[in-house]
C-alpha cells in the first residue's frame, strides 16, 4: 500500500509537542474526520463468548474454538481470519489450564511480534504514522515502571516462547513494551465497558488536549475519529488520551506519569473548571484551606486504594468502603465535587455488578447532573451514564424517565458515534419500543 494519507488532514511538526495531526479544511460537528482498522488488537478475557474474537460483533449465538473452548466466533470465516493470532494462544491455553494468565498488555505485544513478522509494507492503519516511529521515552522510565516492564518481558517468554520463534532481545522488547504503554489504546463499548486493547497507529498521531476537538470511539474493531468541536483548517485536531473529570492538578499529574509530558492546554491554563471540580460544601464556617487539603489527599488515597480492593474484595465490601469515605468526605466536600461523584460512580459500577438496581439508579441520578457540567459538551462519559440510567428506568418500569434518559444518550452518541453507528441503531429500538 502506498502512503496516500488521510484526506482533510496532515501529518505536522506541532510546536512543543513533537508529530502531530492538523486538519487542512473545515470539519464540522459530528463529522468523520478518518477511520483506522487495528494494527493488532486482543479481546480481554472476560468477555469471551459475549463478543467474537475476530470482530469484537456482540451477539448470543457464537461458537467455540473446538480445540481450546475459550475463543468464540460468529461463524467459520471469523474463526479463519483470527487463526493466525488465536493460534499463539489456543494449545498454550489448553496445557496450561487455570495457569494461563498473562497480562493483556503481553497479549497484545505477543500479537505484534507476529504482526511485524508478516508485514512488510505500511499497513492501512499507518497511513500517516509507522508502528515503528512510536516514542518509547525510555529515557524517561522511572524504576518502578522499568521493573513492570521486566515482568511483562519474563510473562511473554513464560507464556509464548513455545508458539513464537526466537523472541526478539530484552532491549527490543523493553522497548516494544514502553512503545504499547504510551501509545496503545483500549477499546470499549458504549457503556465504556473494557472490551480489549489495540494499536492504531495513525489515531496515536493526535496530540492530547484537556479540551479535545475530536472523540475515538470504536465500530468493531476499528476506530473512529469524529469532530465534536468546529475544526477550522490549520488548527491541530486533539484527543484525549484520559478521564477529563478531575481537577488540572490531578490530569496533569495523570498525563506525565503515563504519557512523560507537563499538558499546557488551554483547560489546563485558564483551569475554568477547577472550582466547581472542588466545591465544598456549603456551611456556616467554610472549611479551612487545610482541612480541604487533608480531604484531597484522603480522596486520593481512598481512589487508589480501591483501584487496588477491586481485585480482591467483595462486593458488599467493596461498596461498604464506597459508603465510608462518601459519608467521611461529604463533611466537607459538596455532593458534585468530583472525588464525591468517584466514588459515587465506583459505587454505583458495584450495585450494578450486584444487581441491585434500586441503588445504581439513585447514583445514577446524583452522578448525571454534575457529570454533564465538569465533561465538555459531548462527552462518553456522560452518555454512557444517561444510558446505564436510561435501561435501569426502563427495567424498573419506568418508561418516561427511561426514554428522556436514552434521547439524552442519543444526542451525544449521534455525534461521538454517527448516525449510522450499530449502538445509535440499538439505542433507538430500545426507545420505539417503549412506545
Ligand atoms: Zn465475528
Ligand atoms: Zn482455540
Ligand atoms: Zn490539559
Amino acid at each position: 500500500m502506498s502512503n496516500e494519507g488521510i484526506e482533510g488532514t496532515e501529518r505536522f511538526l506541532s510546536p512543543g509537542r513533537g508529530q502531530g495531526l492538523r486538519a487542512v479544511r473545515h470539519f464540522a460537528v459530528g463529522e468523520l474526520v478518518f477511520s483506522c482498522p487495528a494494527y493488532t488488537y486482543v479481546l480481554t478475557v472476560n468477555e469471551r463468548g459475549a463478543h467474537c474474537e475476530h470482530c469484537f460483533t456482540r451477539k448470543e449465538d457464537l461458537f467455540k474454538c473446538g480445540k481450546c473452548k475459550q475463543a468464540h466466533y460468529c461463524n467459520v470465516d471469523c474463526q479463519r481470519g483470527d487463526w493466525p493470532m488465536h493460534k499463539l494462544e489456543c494449545v498454550a491455553m489448553c496445557s496450561y489450564g487455570e495457569n494461563w494468565c498473562p497480562s493483556e498488555t503481553v497479549r497484545l505485544v505477543a500479537r505484534i511480534i507476529t504482526k511485524q513478522r508478516v508485514t512488510t509494507e505500511r499497513t492501512p492503519s499507518e497511513r500517516l504514522l509507522l508502528f515503528k516511529e512510536f516514542e518509547s521515552h525510555l529515557d524517561k522510565m522511572d524504576d518502578e515502571k522499568q521493573e513492570m516492564n521486566q515482568v511483562d518481558i519474563l510473562s511473554l517468554h513464560h507464556f509464548y516462547s513455545k508458539h513464537i520463534n526466537d523472541l526478539p532481545g530484552d532491549q527490543a522488547l523493553t522497548e516494544l513494551f514502553a512503545q504499547v504503554n504510551c501509545n496503545g489504546f483500549t477499546i470499549e463499548d458504549e457503556e465504556l465497558s473494557h472490551l480489549g486493547s489495540a494499536v492504531f497507529p495513525d489515531v496515536a498521531l493526535m496530540n492530547h488536549s484537556c479540551s479535545p476537538n475530536v472523540i475515538v470511539t470504536y465500530k468493531g474493531t476499528a476506530a473512529e475519529v469524529r469532530a465534536v468541536k468546529e475544526i477550522d483548517p490549520g488548527e491541530e485536531i486533539f484527543n484525549s488520551y484520559i478521564d477529563l473529570l478531575y481537577p488540572t492538578e490531578d490530569r496533569r499529574e495523570r498525563l506525565l506519569d503515563s504519557y512523560f509530558f507537563l499538558c499546557e492546554c488551554t483547560e489546563c491554563s485558564t483551569k475554568s473548571k477547577d472550582n466547581a471540580k472542588m466545591e465544598t460544601k456549603k456551611l456556616s464556617s467554610p472549611p479551612e484551606p487545610k482541612e480541604i487539603q487533608s480531604m484531597v489527599s484522603y480522596a486520593k488515597n481512598v481512589i487508589e486504594e480501591f483501584r487496588r480492593a477491586k481485585h480482591y474484595k467483595t462486593p458488599s465490601e467493596l461498596l461498604e468502603m464506597c459508603e465510608l469515605s462518601l459519608e467521611k468526605m461529604g463533611a466537607i466536600f459538596a455532593d458534585t465535587n468530583v472525588y464525591m461523584l468517584h466514588m459515587m460512580y465506583q459505587a454505583m459500577g458495584v450495585c450494578l455488578y450486584m444487581q441491585d438496581w434500586d441503588s445504581a439508579m439513585s447514583y445514577g441520578e446524583k452522578i448525571i447532573q454534575p457529570y454533564s457540567v465538569h465533561y465538555p459538551a459531548y462527552s462518553l462519559n456522560v452518555a454512557s451514564i444517561y444510558l446505564k440510567l436510561g435501561r435501569l428506568y426502563l427495567g424498573l418500569e419506568k418508561k418516561t424517565q427511561g426514554v428522556k434518559a436514552l434521547k439524552k444518550a442519543l444526542s451525544i452518541m449521534e455525534v461521538a458515534h454517527g448516525k449510522d453507528h450499530h449502538y445509535v441503531a440499538e439505542v433507538k429500538r430500545e426507545i420505539t419500543e417503549q412506545k
